[in-house]
């Protein structure tokens, strides 16, 4: 793999106002550099333990964004070392980055993940159970967090058409909810979907962030 080559052609096809996340997960914090050195500077971990191992290795100036199942035990170790956090899967993970955020004296960005894909092993919120928690307004007493936007995935499908109405339905909730004054969100803007194998469709179907890791790193060595 060419990983530098590699993020200079995906940058080159992405219109400007897209950010292009490289999935680093499983990946060495050598390869992250070479990725770096090419300019890149947004990286999507999905590991804690594995994330905080090859941060501490590489330049501060990396915007880290963690996009895997985040376990509750495990969040204070994130607090003050991302940039983003996209993948909020519940109520009870919101209220925990908020308290360890107050806890650590800053304020963490956060997205909200969403389940639409047909597979029941992807974690995040339904799109009726976001509206509902959003109307309950609990979240409005965090003060020590900052809600972005969305993070979704497409079925994992060759279905193109499935796949853009997944896109679809994602592109509509990001804009009901900004568009919402009741929600009160000052600065909803990020709305986050496409992998290596569907990002096209994804920008096309209104993604401002991308999140691609084997189309930069090559395959992942599960371990
Ligand atoms: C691994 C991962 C990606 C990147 O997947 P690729 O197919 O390698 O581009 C994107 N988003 C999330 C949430 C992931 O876990």
């Amino acid at each position: 793999m060419n990983i530098a080559a590699n993020i200079r052609q995906i940058k080159r096809e992405i219109p400007e106002g897209v950010e292009l996340v490289a999935v680093s997960k499983f990946h060495s914090a050598e390869m992250i550099l070479e990725a770096y050195n090419a300019g890149q500077r947004n990286f999507g971990e999905s590991r804690v333990q594995e994330f905080i191992e090859k941060e501490k290795l590489l330049p501060k100036d990396i915007k880290w964004h963690f996009i895997g199942h985040l376990q509750t035990n495990k969040v204070k170790q994130l607090i003050g070392k991302t940039s983003l956090i996209e993948s909020v899967d519940s109520p009870r993970l919101l209220e925990l980055i908020n308290r360890e955020s107050e806890k650590g004296g800053i304020v963490t960005d956060i997205l909200f993940q969403l389940h639409v894909a047909k597979e029941e092993t992807k974690f995040g919120f339904y799109p009726t159970e976001l509206i509902e928690y959003l109307k309950s307004g609990e979240y409005k007493s965090f003060k020590f967090i900052n809600i972005r936007g969305l993070m979704g995935m497409a079925s994992n499908t060759d279905d193109q058409e499935r796949i853009k109405e997944d896109f679809s339905l994602l592109h509509n909730l990001f804009e009901t909810i900004k568009e919402d004054a009741s929600f009160g969100f000052k600065n909803f803007n990020y709305l986050s979907m496409g992998m290596s194998s569907d990002w096209p469709l994804a920008i096309e179907e209104g993604a401002n962030i991308i999140r691609v890791g084997s189309a930069i790193f090559g395959n992942r060595v599960y371990t």
